[in-house]
């Protein structure tokens, strides 16, 4: 029997996202992160929720994985809520 590696793409691929549409559970104040410098989530988000895009910091909860890395590397306190989802909402991982 061979097991077969998958990258991290591919086994983001395999995760299943119920967004609760209208209620993030990761709340960022876009203001606190223009004045911001260093700005690590765009660095250490897995899931790539934090995207610089025309110079501003955007994020997205939908495909966040709930590690909770970014509330913890927050330098600037922009991110003023996090939470995880409700029941039945979020992340669900898959081995296959
Ligand atoms: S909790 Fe993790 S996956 Fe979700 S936005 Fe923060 S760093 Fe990204
Ligand atoms: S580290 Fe925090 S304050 Fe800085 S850009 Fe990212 S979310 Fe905003």
């Amino acid at each position: 029997m061979s097991i077969k590696r998958l990258s991290p793409e591919e086994l983001l691929a395999l995760d299943r996202f119920a967004v609760d549409e209208g209620n993030p559970h990761i709340v960022v104040d876009k203001e606190i992160c223009a004045r911001c410098s260093k700005r690590p989530c765009l660095v250490v988000c897995p899931a790539r929720c934090y995207q610089l895009k025309d110079g501003q910091v955007h994020f997205e909860y939908a495909g966040c994985l709930e590690c909770g890395t970014c509330r913890v590397m927050c330098t600037d306190l922009g991110v003023t809520h996090w939470n995880y989802p409700r029941a039945t909402f979020g992340v669900t991982y898959r081995c296959s």
